[in-house]
């Protein structure tokens, strides 16, 4: 029972430069977040030892009696978080959790409809050499020209076309609020079931910052470290009818042994998530999107080319649409590392270049909010990526810009008590 340092020098070593890497730069990548210290014991502790396939209260191993309170936690506290009649906090992943939703609700070669993965969907809503663009038929819906929003019209027309069994409203990059209800009207017209991947804007909506998808949906699913902030996972929630499908399609049918130190990690981010200072984070997370959407809209940055997808945002996140600027995405987003802000440079919606070139950037604010940051850094952080997108990166620029970062990253100090020998 070495330390890690001692035990593994080289892992140690590596643990201990993302540390530092985290603390020093700022982190935008808009799925990403930094999970409280306490989720991190719970991921870190003895359950990573257990086995425990079922579900509490009905295991196929012994010695499962507290790994059941834990899960027990996690499935009431989400339930009551977002309103579900019922939950699996197994899935191991968002993707794990959307290949088991849909293999309870499809038989393969069923079609389904799903967002476009060059519109903002993400690879499991039916990307081709995706599992669900592989085991089903996938018809793909858009955004609009004209203002890159969900074409509705165009959802409606595709599911009377192809009678989808499911219809998937959910997305990776886009700016915006779907339309529950729309959806709901489209699935119930075509006789389709309705799932709403809110991987990305869950922790909007546990703050009640943005329209709840449980309603109107028959099943839910969801990441647990994007705003939401908790350990690296998947959820999904579901109507009580379905609840039985689910739970098997999981277990056994996606996935073997539930790893419960990730399952009590989930439990303590949803305790954390019903909370006022949670709440309060999300609001900063909004109005930092905000503050560096109104920047990027400003002249200076219109004068080089440079827009907005969508021309703002209602969420945590907004992309930058470089179609008309110089600047490609790989471009852009090497800018912004320079200086020390993580971003990843994405397709936008009719994208001339190609896909690991792209010509836009998501940029986020979840993580720069759990770190502390209000209006003031939120503003000064948004005129730094204006700068540097806006003007050739001299050695002269590029440390002013730097020692602005640096300032900021100091303010904010992210995990003080985790040091780089121990990371622990
Ligand atoms: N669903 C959406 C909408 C996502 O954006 C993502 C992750 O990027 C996932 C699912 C997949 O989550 P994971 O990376 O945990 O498999």
């Amino acid at each position: 029972t070495a330390p890690l340092a001692s035990a593994d020098p080289e892992v140690a070593a590596a643990i201990g430069q993302e540390l530092d890497r985290q603390q020093s730069t700022l982190e935008m990548i808009a799925s990403e977040n930094f999970a409280p210290t306490a989720v991190m014991e719970a991921q870190g502790s003895v359950l990573t030892n257990k086995y425990a396939e079922g579900y509490p209260g009905r295991r196929y191993y012994g010695g499962c009696e507290h790994v059941d309170v834990i899960e027990q936690l996690a499935i009431d506290r989400v339930k009551a978080l977002f309103g579900a009649e019922a939950a699996n906090v197994q899935p191991h992943s968002g993707a794990q959790a959307n290949a088991a939703a849909m293999f309870a609700l499809l038989t393969p070669g069923d079609t389904i409809l799903g967002l476009d993965l060059a519109h903002g969907g993400h690879l499991t809503h039916g990307m081709k050499i995706n599992f669900s663009g592989k085991l089903y038929n996938v018809v793909s819906y858009g955004v609009s020209e004209e203002d890159h929003k969900i074409d509705m019209a165009e959802v409606e027309r595709l599911a009377v076309e192809n009678k989808p069994k499911l219809i998937v409203a959910g997305w990776s990059a886009y700016s915006r609020q779907l339309d529950f209800a729309e959806f709901r009207r489209i699935a119930d017209l075509v006789g389709a079931y309705l799932m709403v991947d809110m991987a990305h804007f869950a922790g909007l909506v546990a703050a009640g910052l943005h329209p709840n998808p449980v309603p109107y949906a028959d099943v839910v699913t969801t990441t647990t470290h994007k705003t939401l902030g908790g350990p690296r996972g998947g959820v999904i929630l579901s109507k009580q009818e379905l609840a039985k499908k689910i739970n098997s399609a999981v277990f056994p049918g996606q996935q073997g042994g539930p790893l419960e130190h990730v399952i009590a990690g989930k439990a303590v981010a949803f305790k954390m998530a019903a909370s006022p200072e949670f709440k309060e984070r999300q609001q900063r997370t909004l109005q930092g999107a905000r503050l560096l959407a109104d920047r990027l809209l400003q002249d200076d940055v219109a004068a080089a080319g440079i827009s907005l997808v969508n021309g703002g945002t209602d969420v945590h996140l907004v992309l930058v649409d470089l179609r008309n600027s110089e600047l490609d995405g790989q471009q852009a987003e090497d800018r912004l590392h320079r200086v020390g802000i993580t971003v990843n440079r994405n397709a936008v919606p009719f994208d001339p270049r190609p896909p690991m070139i792209s010509s836009g950037l998501r940029i986020g604010t979840p993580a720069l909010a759990t770190r502390g940051f209000g209006d003031a850094e939120f503003a000064e952080v948004a005129d730094i990526i204006a700068t540097a997108l806006t003007h050739e990166l001299t050695e002269e620029l590029t440390s002013e810009l730097q020692g602005r970062v640096t300032v900021l990253a100091d303010k904010f100090p992210l995990y003080p008590n985790l040091n780089a020998d121990t990371s622990n």
